[in-house]
């Protein structure tokens, strides 16, 4: 397509967004469970307004804009009291949480070069659930990148000795799930800290998609395991805002235990024609619409508003299972928070996807073991008996061998 020689009228313009919408996923009524967090009409106007008037605002520039430098030092301090921060620590907002992880890397290997003497090739020991943000990092770094095999307990979840047995010389980082995302685990963060701690390596938890989620569910009564720097072998850890947090997209965090540690974040440029440009993160300009919704969501829901909404997403998530249960399948691990894999003895996962997607659902999959998976949020109370209702169906239409074409699930 060549650019239009005459513009058209904003109102032409509009419609054809409107109508090109038409034709994606129907996330407003439910029936997405991935991709999309929803908090329902209230959250959205809050997100909608406070990105707005901050939209042209650049974080880049915190001399020219002090609003956006004090709400992100606001917005990192409220992650802190969350995420048991001792007085020292702090952090920074991100793009994402591939940019939060990707950072955490840099500050770690920069870290592992001055005061470890670390030379030549480094190292990350993961387990295999965890994200492929570290992989991409990695590459980004140089970094060889050592995935560990989960245990083989049933748990999914990572293996303290396994990963510390992996660990050398030229390790900079060890990674944990907070949880991870193809099965909503926990990963034994306190376990992975004491190798942490007898290998002295840097221990991070991935904590993307639940750092604004595992310290509610916990005030509301789920024994959720400790993960953050409650945790004293925890040096870093990555929580998306526009995750669980509900803000709008293009806000995550990226803690530290200790100033000292955050130091070896930033990138400090002086060698070039302009002016000293020293950058916390991997953006150079960073949007002041994604620090000012982020900070207004949290304001306004504040500790009781995500309690009542990570509640009621538990609560889905309960329902959910006792469902899947019902229908004969397995739930994998102990899921907490809110995401669920389930798969079923008999029936193909993936051809009861396919049924599930025909049906309007457009949900994700995990790969090892193969599963249906689902991230819910708390429009989904309204939606889960429908769900369980199709699933029903679904999986009879498997059992007598009627099911249709194979949809391919993937990222990309
Ligand atoms: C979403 C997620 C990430 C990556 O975050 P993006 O914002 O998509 O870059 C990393 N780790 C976990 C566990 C996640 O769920």
């Amino acid at each position: 397509m060549d650019m239009p020689k005459t513009g058209k009228s904003w109102e032409e313009v509009r419609k054809e967004l409107e109508a090109r919408g038409a034709g994606d996923a129907k996330w407003r009524d439910g029936k997405t469970a991935v991709y999309v967090f929803n908090a329902g009409p209230e959250i959205a106007e809050v997100q909608h307004e406070a990105y707005t008037a901050f939209m042209s605002e650049n974080g880049l520039g915190p001399l020219a804009f002090p609003s956006l430098a004090q709400m992100e030092r606001e917005v990192v301090e409220m992650a802190l009291s969350i995420l048991n921060g001792p007085d020292w620590a702090t952090g920074a907002i991100t793009s994402g949480g591939t940019d939060s992880i990707t950072m955490a890397m840099k500050a770690a290997r920069d870290y592992a070069r001055a005061e470890k003497g670390l030379k030549g090739p480094a190292n990350i020991v993961l387990p295999q659930s965890a994200h492929p943000a570290f992989d991409k990092a990695a590459h980004l770094m140089d970094v060889e990148v050592r995935r560990i095999p989960l245990k083989t307990d049933g748990s999914y979840e990572a293996d303290p000795r396994a990963m510390g047995d992996a660990c050398d010389a030229a390790t900079i980082m060890m990674v944990g799930s907070a949880p991870n995302f193809p099965h909503g685990v926990i990963d034994p963060i306190e376990a992975l800290g004491d190798v942490a701690e007898a290998k002295g390596v840097w221990l991070h938890t991935d904590a993307c998609v639940g750092g604004y989620f595992a310290p509610f569910a916990r005030m509301n009564g789920v024994p959720v395991p400790p993960f953050d720097f409650e945790v004293p072998a925890v040096r870093s850890i990555s929580a998306d805002l526009h995750k669980y947090g509900y803000a709008a997209k293009g806000a995550s965090t990226v803690l530290f235990r200790d100033k000292k540690l955050y130091d070896y974040m930033p990138f400090d440029a002086q060698n070039w024609s302009g002016a000293p440009m020293k950058t916390p993160t991997l953006a150079g300009t960073r949007p002041g619409g994604a620090i000012s919704a982020a900070w207004a969501v949290m304001n306004v829901l504040g500790v009781e508003g995500y309690r009542e909404k990570q509640g009621l997403v538990c609560e889905t998530r309960e329902r959910a299972e006792e469902g899947f249960k019902r229908l004969g399948f397995e739930v994998l691990g102990k899921p907490m928070l809110g995401l669920i894999a389930f798969r079923h003895p008999e029936h193909d996962s993936f051809a009861i996807y396919s049924e599930m997607y025909r049906k309007g659902w457009f949900t994700s999959i995990t790969i090892d073991p193969p599963s249906l998976h689902l991230m819910l949020s708390p429009k989904h109370a309204e939606v889960i008996d429908q769900y369980i209702e199709d699933l029903a169906e679904a999986c009879e239409t498997v059992a007598k061998g009627k099911a249709g074409e194979r949809v391919e699930a993937r990222y990309n």
